[in-house]
Protein backbone atom coordinates (compact mmCIF):
# COMPACT_ATOMS: atom_id res chain seq x y z
CA UNK A 1 0.00 0.00 0.00
CA UNK A 2 1.22 3.40 -1.10
CA UNK A 3 1.21 5.77 1.63
CA UNK A 4 -0.73 8.80 1.10
CA UNK A 5 -1.16 12.09 2.85
CA UNK A 6 -2.95 15.32 1.59
CA UNK A 7 -2.73 18.98 2.73
CA UNK A 8 -6.74 20.32 2.40
CA UNK A 9 -6.39 24.20 2.58
CA UNK A 10 -9.59 26.36 2.04
CA UNK A 11 -9.07 29.17 -0.58
CA UNK A 12 -9.75 32.18 1.62
CA UNK A 13 -7.04 34.15 0.61
CA UNK A 14 -5.16 33.62 3.90
CA UNK A 15 -2.55 30.75 4.82
CA UNK A 16 -1.98 30.30 8.61
CA UNK A 17 1.21 29.51 9.20
CA UNK A 18 0.11 26.56 11.18
CA UNK A 19 -1.96 25.23 8.36
CA UNK A 20 1.86 25.52 6.53
CA UNK A 21 2.78 23.41 9.15
CA UNK A 22 0.34 20.82 8.86
CA UNK A 23 1.01 21.08 4.97
CA UNK A 24 5.16 20.50 6.04
CA UNK A 25 4.58 17.50 8.46
CA UNK A 26 2.24 15.50 6.06
CA UNK A 27 4.79 16.19 3.22
CA UNK A 28 8.11 15.43 5.53
CA UNK A 29 5.77 12.14 6.66
CA UNK A 30 4.82 10.56 3.30
CA UNK A 31 8.21 11.34 1.60
CA UNK A 32 10.00 9.64 4.18
CA UNK A 33 8.03 6.80 3.61
CA UNK A 34 8.02 6.78 -0.17
CA UNK A 35 4.90 7.79 -0.60
CA UNK A 36 2.32 10.35 -2.22
CA UNK A 37 1.39 13.67 -1.50
CA UNK A 38 -2.12 15.13 -2.77
CA UNK A 39 -3.40 19.39 -2.59
CA UNK A 40 -7.10 19.47 -2.05
CA UNK A 41 -8.33 22.51 -2.52
CA UNK A 42 -11.31 22.78 -0.07
CA UNK A 43 -13.65 24.88 -1.61
CA UNK A 44 -17.08 23.78 -0.78
CA UNK A 45 -17.85 27.07 1.50
CA UNK A 46 -18.65 29.25 -1.56
CA UNK A 47 -19.22 32.22 1.08
CA UNK A 48 -15.79 32.30 1.62
CA UNK A 49 -13.97 31.77 -1.47
CA UNK A 50 -11.86 34.92 -1.92
CA UNK A 51 -10.27 35.27 -6.07
CA UNK A 52 -6.56 34.35 -6.50
CA UNK A 53 -6.27 32.00 -3.29
CA UNK A 54 -6.27 29.06 -4.76
CA UNK A 55 -3.14 30.15 -7.25
CA UNK A 56 -1.36 31.77 -4.28
CA UNK A 57 -1.88 28.03 -1.82
CA UNK A 58 -0.50 26.33 -5.07
CA UNK A 59 2.66 28.95 -5.52
CA UNK A 60 3.38 28.58 -1.66
CA UNK A 61 3.16 24.78 -1.88
CA UNK A 62 5.90 24.68 -4.58
CA UNK A 63 7.99 27.55 -3.32
CA UNK A 64 8.04 25.61 -0.22
CA UNK A 65 9.37 23.11 -1.98
CA UNK A 66 6.53 20.49 -1.95
CA UNK A 67 6.14 18.41 -4.69
CA UNK A 68 2.58 17.62 -5.53
CA UNK A 69 1.61 14.45 -7.27
CA UNK A 70 -2.04 15.15 -7.26
CA UNK A 71 -3.76 18.70 -7.01
CA UNK A 72 -7.99 18.86 -7.29
CA UNK A 73 -10.83 21.22 -6.04
CA UNK A 74 -13.51 19.80 -4.72
CA UNK A 75 -15.49 22.18 -6.65
CA UNK A 76 -15.42 19.92 -9.36
CA UNK A 77 -16.91 16.88 -7.79
CA UNK A 78 -20.00 17.76 -6.77
CA UNK A 79 -21.71 14.74 -8.17
CA UNK A 80 -19.38 12.59 -6.81
CA UNK A 81 -20.65 13.77 -3.11
CA UNK A 82 -24.16 13.40 -4.60
CA UNK A 83 -23.72 10.02 -5.46
CA UNK A 84 -22.55 9.01 -2.22
CA UNK A 85 -25.29 10.81 -0.44
CA UNK A 86 -27.59 9.32 -2.98
CA UNK A 87 -26.69 5.98 -1.62
CA UNK A 88 -27.02 6.93 1.99
CA UNK A 89 -30.84 7.79 1.11
CA UNK A 90 -31.09 4.60 -0.53
CA UNK A 91 -29.81 3.01 2.75
CA UNK A 92 -32.25 4.51 4.73
CA UNK A 93 -29.16 6.00 6.29
CA UNK A 94 -30.10 9.80 5.45
CA UNK A 95 -33.29 11.97 4.40
CA UNK A 96 -33.42 15.30 2.30
CA UNK A 97 -35.17 18.13 4.01
CA UNK A 98 -35.51 21.50 3.02
CA UNK A 99 -33.02 20.78 -0.07
CA UNK A 100 -30.08 19.75 2.33
CA UNK A 101 -29.51 16.09 2.85
CA UNK A 102 -28.75 14.37 6.65
CA UNK A 103 -27.51 11.85 7.66
CA UNK A 104 -29.46 10.25 10.66
CA UNK A 105 -27.39 9.91 13.77
CA UNK A 106 -26.62 6.49 15.33
CA UNK A 107 -29.02 5.18 17.85
CA UNK A 108 -25.93 3.29 19.50
CA UNK A 109 -24.53 5.27 21.88
CA UNK A 110 -21.62 2.96 23.16
CA UNK A 111 -18.61 4.05 24.11
CA UNK A 112 -16.11 3.32 21.38
CA UNK A 113 -11.98 4.02 21.00
CA UNK A 114 -10.77 5.81 18.48
CA UNK A 115 -6.77 5.27 18.36
CA UNK A 116 -4.85 8.62 17.11
CA UNK A 117 -1.79 8.23 15.38
CA UNK A 118 -0.20 10.75 17.61
CA UNK A 119 -2.13 11.03 21.33
CA UNK A 120 -3.13 7.74 21.62
CA UNK A 121 -6.52 6.14 22.89
CA UNK A 122 -9.26 8.69 22.75
CA UNK A 123 -12.70 7.92 24.07
CA UNK A 124 -15.39 8.69 21.63
CA UNK A 125 -19.51 8.41 20.79
CA UNK A 126 -21.02 8.42 17.62
CA UNK A 127 -22.68 11.49 16.96
CA UNK A 128 -26.41 11.55 18.90
CA UNK A 129 -27.92 14.28 16.42
CA UNK A 130 -28.89 13.75 12.66
CA UNK A 131 -26.32 16.18 10.73
CA UNK A 132 -25.91 18.15 7.34
CA UNK A 133 -23.78 16.09 4.31
CA UNK A 134 -25.38 18.06 1.69
CA UNK A 135 -25.97 22.06 2.08
CA UNK A 136 -28.87 23.34 -0.31
CA UNK A 137 -26.99 24.97 -2.78
CA UNK A 138 -25.54 21.68 -3.16
CA UNK A 139 -22.17 21.36 -2.11
CA UNK A 140 -21.11 19.06 0.35
CA UNK A 141 -20.14 19.92 3.84
CA UNK A 142 -16.82 19.60 5.15
CA UNK A 143 -16.79 16.79 7.19
CA UNK A 144 -18.77 14.56 4.18
CA UNK A 145 -16.26 15.56 1.12
CA UNK A 146 -13.35 14.87 3.76
CA UNK A 147 -14.50 11.20 4.25
CA UNK A 148 -15.64 10.78 0.64
CA UNK A 149 -12.10 12.24 -0.88
CA UNK A 150 -9.80 10.42 1.87
CA UNK A 151 -11.65 7.02 0.95
CA UNK A 152 -11.71 7.76 -2.89
CA UNK A 153 -8.44 9.23 -2.90
CA UNK A 154 -6.52 6.34 -0.95
CA UNK A 155 -5.26 8.68 1.49
CA UNK A 156 -3.36 6.47 4.53
CA UNK A 157 -2.72 8.85 7.07
CA UNK A 158 -4.21 12.58 7.91
CA UNK A 159 -2.19 14.77 10.27
CA UNK A 160 -4.19 17.41 11.40
CA UNK A 161 -3.89 20.04 14.25
CA UNK A 162 -5.84 19.27 17.22
CA UNK A 163 -8.40 21.63 16.85
CA UNK A 164 -9.81 19.27 14.41
CA UNK A 165 -10.21 16.30 16.87
CA UNK A 166 -14.07 17.77 17.62
CA UNK A 167 -14.74 16.37 13.65
CA UNK A 168 -13.54 12.87 14.11
CA UNK A 169 -16.90 11.34 15.85
CA UNK A 170 -18.13 12.08 12.45
CA UNK A 171 -15.59 11.28 10.31
CA UNK A 172 -15.52 7.89 11.94
CA UNK A 173 -19.65 7.44 12.12
CA UNK A 174 -19.05 8.29 8.09
CA UNK A 175 -16.46 5.19 7.45
CA UNK A 176 -18.21 2.85 9.54
CA UNK A 177 -22.14 3.83 7.82
CA UNK A 178 -20.02 3.14 3.97
CA UNK A 179 -18.32 0.22 5.76
CA UNK A 180 -14.74 1.82 4.78
CA UNK A 181 -11.14 1.66 6.82
CA UNK A 182 -10.65 5.00 7.90
CA UNK A 183 -7.53 6.41 7.44
CA UNK A 184 -4.96 6.52 9.82
CA UNK A 185 -5.86 9.96 11.68
CA UNK A 186 -3.30 12.06 14.02
CA UNK A 187 -3.81 15.04 15.71
CA UNK A 188 -0.34 17.32 16.20
CA UNK A 189 0.40 20.17 18.89
CA UNK A 190 -1.20 23.49 17.80
CA UNK A 191 1.33 26.49 17.86
CA UNK A 192 0.41 28.83 20.82
CA UNK A 193 1.03 32.17 21.82
CA UNK A 194 3.11 33.59 24.96
CA UNK A 195 -0.46 33.68 26.92
CA UNK A 196 -1.07 30.01 26.01
CA UNK A 197 -3.52 31.04 23.64
CA UNK A 198 -3.82 29.97 20.01
CA UNK A 199 -1.89 31.93 17.34
CA UNK A 200 -5.55 32.94 15.58
CA UNK A 201 -6.25 34.46 12.19
CA UNK A 202 -6.50 37.80 13.38
CA UNK A 203 -2.54 37.51 14.61
CA UNK A 204 -0.18 39.29 12.23
CA UNK A 205 2.59 36.42 13.38
CA UNK A 206 -0.28 33.51 11.94
CA UNK A 207 -0.22 35.04 8.58
CA UNK A 208 2.59 33.49 6.05
CA UNK A 209 2.36 36.85 4.29
CA UNK A 210 3.75 38.42 7.35
CA UNK A 211 6.83 36.40 6.74
CA UNK A 212 7.27 36.75 2.82
CA UNK A 213 7.12 40.66 3.03
CA UNK A 214 9.43 41.17 5.74
CA UNK A 215 12.15 39.16 3.77
CA UNK A 216 12.11 35.22 5.09
CA UNK A 217 12.92 32.58 2.99
CA UNK A 218 10.93 29.47 2.09
CA UNK A 219 13.25 27.30 3.67
CA UNK A 220 13.59 29.20 6.66
CA UNK A 221 9.92 28.97 6.83
CA UNK A 222 10.08 25.10 6.36
CA UNK A 223 12.83 24.83 9.22
CA UNK A 224 11.05 26.60 11.16
CA UNK A 225 7.65 24.97 10.89
CA UNK A 226 9.42 21.43 11.31
CA UNK A 227 11.12 22.39 14.07
CA UNK A 228 8.17 23.90 16.25
CA UNK A 229 6.28 21.64 18.55
CA UNK A 230 9.19 18.58 17.51
CA UNK A 231 10.38 16.51 20.78
CA UNK A 232 13.78 16.01 19.18
CA UNK A 233 14.76 17.84 15.89
CA UNK A 234 15.85 20.92 18.19
CA UNK A 235 18.13 19.12 20.22
CA UNK A 236 20.08 16.35 17.61
CA UNK A 237 22.06 19.31 16.18
CA UNK A 238 19.58 19.70 13.48
CA UNK A 239 18.37 23.18 14.28
CA UNK A 240 18.96 24.30 11.33
CA UNK A 241 17.59 21.80 8.08
CA UNK A 242 16.17 22.41 4.86
CA UNK A 243 12.66 20.54 3.88
CA UNK A 244 14.55 17.90 1.95
CA UNK A 245 17.48 17.19 4.00
CA UNK A 246 15.35 16.40 7.09
CA UNK A 247 13.12 14.23 5.38
CA UNK A 248 15.35 11.26 6.01
CA UNK A 249 15.64 11.73 9.15
CA UNK A 250 11.74 12.62 9.93
CA UNK A 251 9.56 11.30 12.84
CA UNK A 252 6.17 12.14 13.19
CA UNK A 253 5.74 10.85 16.53
CA UNK A 254 8.10 14.04 18.04
CA UNK A 255 4.84 16.42 17.28
CA UNK A 256 2.82 14.74 20.09
CA UNK A 257 3.61 17.01 23.67
CA UNK A 258 2.58 20.11 24.18
CA UNK A 259 1.36 23.09 22.92
CA UNK A 260 4.91 25.36 21.55
CA UNK A 261 4.96 28.60 21.88
CA UNK A 262 5.58 30.69 18.89
CA UNK A 263 8.66 32.45 19.60
CA UNK A 264 9.92 35.30 16.82
CA UNK A 265 13.36 35.63 17.68
CA UNK A 266 13.94 31.97 17.52
CA UNK A 267 12.10 31.72 13.72
CA UNK A 268 14.23 35.09 12.70
CA UNK A 269 17.37 33.76 14.04
CA UNK A 270 16.50 30.68 11.61
CA UNK A 271 16.67 33.07 8.55
CA UNK A 272 19.35 34.61 9.28
CA UNK A 273 21.53 31.32 9.86
CA UNK A 274 20.03 29.97 6.15
CA UNK A 275 20.70 33.52 4.81
CA UNK A 276 24.28 33.47 6.16
CA UNK A 277 24.70 30.07 4.42
CA UNK A 278 23.85 30.79 0.99
CA UNK A 279 27.21 30.75 -1.01
CA UNK A 280 28.45 34.20 -2.15
CA UNK A 281 28.18 33.28 -5.66
CA UNK A 282 24.22 33.14 -5.14
CA UNK A 283 23.23 35.55 -3.00
CA UNK A 284 22.30 38.49 -4.88
CA UNK A 285 20.68 36.20 -7.15
CA UNK A 286 18.36 34.72 -4.04
CA UNK A 287 17.78 37.82 -1.79
CA UNK A 288 16.83 39.57 -5.15
CA UNK A 289 13.89 37.05 -5.41
CA UNK A 290 13.13 37.59 -2.27
CA UNK A 291 13.21 41.25 -1.49
CA UNK A 292 11.76 41.84 -5.11
CA UNK A 293 14.64 44.46 -6.51
CA UNK A 294 17.12 43.20 -8.38
CA UNK A 295 20.25 43.33 -6.48
CA UNK A 296 23.45 43.34 -8.62
CA UNK A 297 27.13 45.16 -8.69
CA UNK A 298 28.40 47.50 -5.75
CA UNK A 299 25.12 46.37 -3.73
CA UNK A 300 25.74 42.72 -4.07
CA UNK A 301 29.50 42.99 -3.45
CA UNK A 302 28.19 44.87 -0.37
CA UNK A 303 25.65 42.37 1.07
CA UNK A 304 28.21 39.34 0.90
CA UNK A 305 30.72 41.92 3.18
CA UNK A 306 27.56 42.57 5.09
CA UNK A 307 25.88 38.79 5.41
CA UNK A 308 26.70 38.96 9.38
CA UNK A 309 24.23 41.85 9.74
CA UNK A 310 21.41 40.24 7.90
CA UNK A 311 19.01 38.66 9.47
CA UNK A 312 15.75 39.50 7.01
CA UNK A 313 14.88 40.92 3.84
CA UNK A 314 14.26 44.00 5.86
CA UNK A 315 17.46 44.63 6.91
CA UNK A 316 18.95 44.54 3.10
CA UNK A 317 16.22 47.19 2.15
CA UNK A 318 17.57 49.13 4.87
CA UNK A 319 20.97 48.90 3.68
CA UNK A 320 19.70 49.62 0.42
CA UNK A 321 18.24 52.91 1.17
CA UNK A 322 21.51 54.10 1.97
CA UNK A 323 21.83 54.99 -1.45
CA UNK A 324 19.33 58.07 -0.87
CA UNK A 325 18.25 57.87 2.40
CA UNK A 326 18.23 61.86 3.62
CA UNK A 327 20.52 63.16 6.04
CA UNK A 328 20.09 66.00 7.97
CA UNK A 329 22.72 66.25 10.82
CA UNK A 330 22.24 68.69 13.30
CA UNK A 331 25.90 68.67 15.29
CA UNK A 332 27.46 70.54 17.83
CA UNK A 333 29.72 73.46 16.82
CA UNK A 334 32.61 71.07 17.74
CA UNK A 335 31.60 67.99 15.98
CA UNK A 336 30.89 69.59 12.52
CA UNK A 337 34.86 71.11 12.42
CA UNK A 338 35.74 67.48 13.23
CA UNK A 339 33.51 66.21 9.86
CA UNK A 340 34.85 69.39 8.16
CA UNK A 341 38.12 68.00 8.93
CA UNK A 342 37.39 64.45 7.50
CA UNK A 343 36.05 65.49 4.45
CA UNK A 344 39.09 68.14 3.43
CA UNK A 345 41.30 65.20 4.01
CA UNK A 346 38.66 62.51 2.30
CA UNK A 347 38.37 64.67 -0.53
CA UNK A 348 41.86 64.40 -1.84
CA UNK A 349 42.58 60.81 -0.45
CA UNK A 350 39.48 59.43 -1.57
CA UNK A 351 39.85 57.14 1.64
CA UNK A 352 37.31 57.61 4.58
CA UNK A 353 39.39 55.97 7.07
CA UNK A 354 42.45 57.00 6.64
CA UNK A 355 40.64 60.65 6.70
CA UNK A 356 38.96 59.85 9.95
CA UNK A 357 42.15 58.46 11.31
CA UNK A 358 43.90 61.75 10.48
CA UNK A 359 41.10 63.60 12.03
CA UNK A 360 41.58 61.69 15.14
CA UNK A 361 45.18 62.55 15.64
CA UNK A 362 43.94 66.31 15.58
CA UNK A 363 41.04 65.88 18.02
CA UNK A 364 41.20 62.47 19.74
CA UNK A 365 42.77 62.69 23.42
CA UNK A 366 41.84 58.89 24.22
CA UNK A 367 40.39 55.86 21.83
CA UNK A 368 36.69 56.31 23.07
CA UNK A 369 36.89 59.44 21.58
CA UNK A 370 38.52 57.72 18.37
CA UNK A 371 35.15 55.29 18.95
CA UNK A 372 33.19 58.21 18.71
CA UNK A 373 34.45 60.53 15.37
CA UNK A 374 33.54 56.67 13.38
CA UNK A 375 29.98 57.24 14.79
CA UNK A 376 29.86 60.70 14.12
CA UNK A 377 31.15 59.76 10.34
CA UNK A 378 28.79 57.22 10.13
CA UNK A 379 26.03 59.31 11.53
CA UNK A 380 26.24 61.88 8.43
CA UNK A 381 27.12 59.45 6.02
CA UNK A 382 23.95 57.28 7.29
CA UNK A 383 22.07 58.16 10.02
CA UNK A 384 23.44 55.16 12.18
CA UNK A 385 25.89 55.11 14.46
CA UNK A 386 26.94 51.36 14.57
CA UNK A 387 26.72 49.60 11.01
CA UNK A 388 28.67 48.57 8.00
CA UNK A 389 32.38 48.97 7.67
CA UNK A 390 32.69 52.88 6.54
CA UNK A 391 34.86 52.68 3.90
CA UNK A 392 32.52 49.74 2.17
CA UNK A 393 29.51 52.20 2.64
CA UNK A 394 31.66 55.03 0.77
CA UNK A 395 32.55 52.55 -2.43
CA UNK A 396 28.58 51.31 -2.04
CA UNK A 397 26.96 54.83 -1.99
CA UNK A 398 29.74 56.28 -4.31
CA UNK A 399 32.47 58.79 -3.52
CA UNK A 400 30.64 62.06 -4.69
CA UNK A 401 27.35 61.01 -2.78
CA UNK A 402 29.65 60.52 0.96
CA UNK A 403 31.07 64.01 -0.29
CA UNK A 404 27.84 65.34 -0.62
CA UNK A 405 26.51 64.31 2.93
CA UNK A 406 29.49 65.24 4.44
CA UNK A 407 29.65 68.72 3.68
CA UNK A 408 26.02 69.39 4.18
CA UNK A 409 27.01 69.63 7.79
N1 LIG B 1 -9.93 22.40 5.29
C1 LIG B 1 -9.43 22.03 6.58
C2 LIG B 1 -8.43 23.09 6.99
O1 LIG B 1 -8.55 24.17 6.48
C3 LIG B 1 -8.83 20.65 6.53
C4 LIG B 1 -8.97 19.86 7.78
C5 LIG B 1 -8.46 18.44 7.59
O2 LIG B 1 -7.26 18.28 7.38
O3 LIG B 1 -9.25 17.50 7.65
O4 LIG B 1 -7.54 22.90 7.77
Amino acid sequence: MTITTRFAPSPTGFLHLGSVRTALINYAFTRSRGGKFILRIEDTDQTRLVDGSIQYIKDTVRSLGMKVDLSYQQSDRKDIYQKYADDLIAGDLAYKKDNAIFVKASSDDSDLIFKDHIKGDINLKYPCKDFVIIKSDGFPTYHFACVVDDHLMGVTHVFRGSEWITSVPKHIYLYDLFGWDAPSIGHLSVIVKSDGKKLSKRDKDADLRTYRDNGYMYDSIANYCLLIGHGSLGSLNTEIFTLDSIIPKFDIKGYGGSNPQFDSGKFLNINFKHLRNIPDGFYPHIVSKMIGKDVKDGFGVFLIKNKHRIKCGNDIRDLYRYKDIPVTPDLTDEDQKIVLCVLDDFKESKDIKSSILSACDKYAVDKSDKVKIFRLVRGVLVNEDNGPDLQQICDFIGFDVAVDRLTLV
